[in-house]
């Protein structure tokens, strides 16, 4: 029930498969096993779209199998306990892997069970609640966007880090759009309850979508936290929160869509590597802070950015260069400077495409002014970036 190998990696999801295969496509690669119990992977940034109708779920999907990269072991079970000390990890069947490096890419949890009434409201079909944070949800929501004949519309953004910061909201300019479209915007009232005190943290981009919400007639709810909802009464309950902190705030709605809470794994919190769950890397090089066998990347990291994808498409080549490098008893070089990027839906055919870095400084790709909505940037999202996913990131070539 134990076994060594060079390299483990745990959590077979974006991090995780792109680090693995970037190791394997290294000169003199290590030996590696990915930990990961699902048969299942997702491209979860899709999931925006299939919210707003333009892709079904299935689309998002693929099997695990056929991304684990060549050459990697794959051990379809769970972590369970990590003993750093020891450079080893417990697996849920009792198994003890043993390794010279560990790469931790777990992800975070979403904790649905934490406001009252959630679980059920997604459950129910008639409830007009929905949310795009999972991939049997996601296409309720474009059932609840066609099917609303007017009323009041909420979206709601909690006081947790989420992953994609932007998504809590691209799916509210999808919807408007849609009842635009349809001719019924006149009988709608949509509010954007963000638990945060602003619309987007950087300055370039959140001027932008103050433009469109005060253009489009989108009210903004701010320091508002969703803590219970009153299913039959279709009623959401708000915290104060700040200085706006005071008596709970009640809104009826007749359509919601939920950005859950979320947070790190049960199995991370008050493990010794990391006491609140998130795993604690230098932010620059995302070697652990205690333990420098172990490197993490990703949502589970404690990285002060904002959790995309796009962050890990520039932390893995980070981790894998050092990690490396500390293999062969050389210095660090790899350097991750917190870029991450935002592709904000702000219509169908239209998107602002927000990539910034630790200092919300913005880092453009492209020689115009991203903060600008374009339809190139979102036939970029809706149909180039899922390519480049499957088929260069996962497979270590990009
Ligand atoms: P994941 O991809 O979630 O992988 C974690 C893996 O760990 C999973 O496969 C899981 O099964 C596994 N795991 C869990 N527990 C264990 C265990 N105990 N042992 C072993 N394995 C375990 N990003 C963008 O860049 N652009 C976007 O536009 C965008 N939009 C988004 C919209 C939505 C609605 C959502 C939900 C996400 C969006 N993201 C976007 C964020 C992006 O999808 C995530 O940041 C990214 O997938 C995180 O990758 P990860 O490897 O850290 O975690």
């Amino acid at each position: 029930m134990s076994e060594h190998h060079e390299v483990v990696v745990l959590g077979g999801g974006t991090a995780g498969i792109t680090v693995a295969a970037r190791l394997r496509n290294a000169e003199n690669p290590p030996e590696v096993v990915i930990v990961e119990p699902s048969e299942k992977h997702w491209y979860q940034p899709l999931w925006t779209l299939v919210g707003g109708g333009v892709f079904p779920k299935e689309e998002s999907q693929r099997d695990e199998a056929d991304f684990i990269p060549d050459g990697v072991e794959w051990i379809k079970d769970a972590v369970a306990g990590f003993d750093p000390d020891a450079k080893q990890v417990t697996l849920r069947s009792g198994k003890v892997l043993s390794y010279d490096q560990l790469v931790v890419a777990l992800g975070l949890q979403i904790d649905w069970s934490r406001i009252p009434g959630l679980e059920e409201a997604l459950a129910k079909p008639d409830s007009g609640v929905s949310s795009n944070y999972s991939f049997e949800n996601a296409e309720k929501t474009w059932r609840n966007i066609q099917s609303f004949r007017g009323g009041t519309a909420l979206f709601t953004q909690p006081d947790t880090p989420v992953k994609c910061g932007g998504a809590p909201q691209k799916i509210m300019y999808l919807a408007e759009d849609h009842w635009r479209r349809s001719g019924i915007r006149d009988a709608c009232t949509i509010a954007f309850c963000n638990a945060k005190g602003g619309i987007f943290s950087v300055a370039k981009y959140a001027k932008t979508l103050t433009r469109i919400c005060d253009e489009r007639g989108i009210e903004r709810r701010f320091l508002r936290d969703l803590k219970e909802i009153r299913v039959d009464a279709k009623e959401a309950v708000f915290t104060r929160m700040g200085d706006d902190a005071g008596e709970d705030v009640v809104m009826k709605y007749d359509m919601m869509h939920v950005t859950p809470p979320m947070g790190p794994l049960d199995v991370t919190k008050g493990s010794p590597l990391g006491e609140a769950g998130w795993i604690e890397v230098d932010k620059h090089t995302l070697q652990h802070v205690k333990y420098p066998d172990v490197f993490a990347l990703g949502d589970c990291s404690n990285l002060p950015t904002s959790k995309t994808g796009a962050a890990i498409r520039k932390q893995a080549p980070t981790v894998v260069e050092n990690l490396l490098a500390h293999r062969a008893g050389h210095p660090l070089t790899g350097h991750y400077d917190g870029y991450t990027s935002c592709p904000l839906v702000t219509g169908y055919g239209r998107l602002v495409l927000a990539e910034f870095d630790y200092d919300s400084n913005p880092q453009e790709s492209f020689p115009f002014d991203q903060s600008q909505e374009r339809y190139s940037m979102y036939a970029l999202k809706a149909y180039g970036l899922p390519r480049m996913y499957w088929h260069g990131m996962l497979r270590g070539r990009m």
